[in-house]
């Protein structure tokens, strides 16, 4: 089972938390509990986190998929919290805060079923958690392309389901494959992937729980 929790996006889902232009999720899944991204606020962070019950001292690890303020915002506000080790791209120079710091260039198996696709473009790593149908593929904002991280990814799985940021993504057939995709933050074509593809889309927004079975 993956779960995955929305703590942090431009649209609210569960009445009574914040939005805010960025993007953060808490990913459970293969006994790890891991905060993938941080949004642009540090006290909007804690405080979606609080609202959603969520205490920031089991998070095990930080996974920061590209260095963008709406990703990386909240980062120095968690760690004076819970200094944990924290994965970030190449391209990223500003984790000198954590208490180690994993600079990821190459595609990797974090632990077991849990991989990143590796610095792409330059820019940005997609986490990737493997289960029984296929992997679920969580981005920030998709700079390298989404057929760029799912070709990445086909190298640990099949791609099965897709959530996070589509920035600028128009190649909608590219989703055929998928069997969910939940796009939210900055996906332009939201309405669209919608339309064309109603049984597989997830509604993103703060306080959206996923779980994948
Ligand atoms: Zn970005
Ligand atoms: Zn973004």
């Amino acid at each position: 089972m993956v779960k995955i929790t929305i703590i942090y996006d431009n649209t609210v889902y569960r009445e009574g938390l914040e939005s805010d232009w960025g993007f953060s999720c808490l990913v459970e899944a293969h006994n790890k509990k891991i905060l993938f991204d941080t949004g642009t606020s540090g006290r909007m962070l804690l405080d979606n986190m609080k609202k959603l019950n969520i205490d920031p001292g089991i998070v095990e690890e930080v996974f920061i998929s590209h260095d963008h303020w709406d990703h990386t915002g909240g980062l120095h506000d968690f760690l004076k919290i819970n200094p944990v080790k924290v994965y970030v791209p190449a391209t990223y120079y500003s984790g000198q805060e954590a208490k180690e710091t994993i600079s990821i260039k190459e595609p990797l198996e974090i632990h077991d079923n849990i991989f990143t696709t590796g610095e792409l473009g330059n820019i940005e790593q997609s986490l990737l958690i493997a289960t029984e149908k296929g992997l679920v593929v969580v981005v920030g904002c998709s700079h390298p392309g989404v057929k760029n991280i799912l070709q990445a990814a086909s190298e640990y799985g099949k791609p099965w389901a897709l959530v996070g940021g589509l920035h600028g993504f128009s190649e909608l057939h590219l989703l055929e494959e998928l069997e969910f995709v939940c796009a939210t933050h900055c996906t332009q074509y939201m309405a669209e992937i919608k339309k064309m593809y109603p049984q597989k889309y997830i509604e993103g927004g703060a306080g959206r729980e996923i779980v994948f079975k």
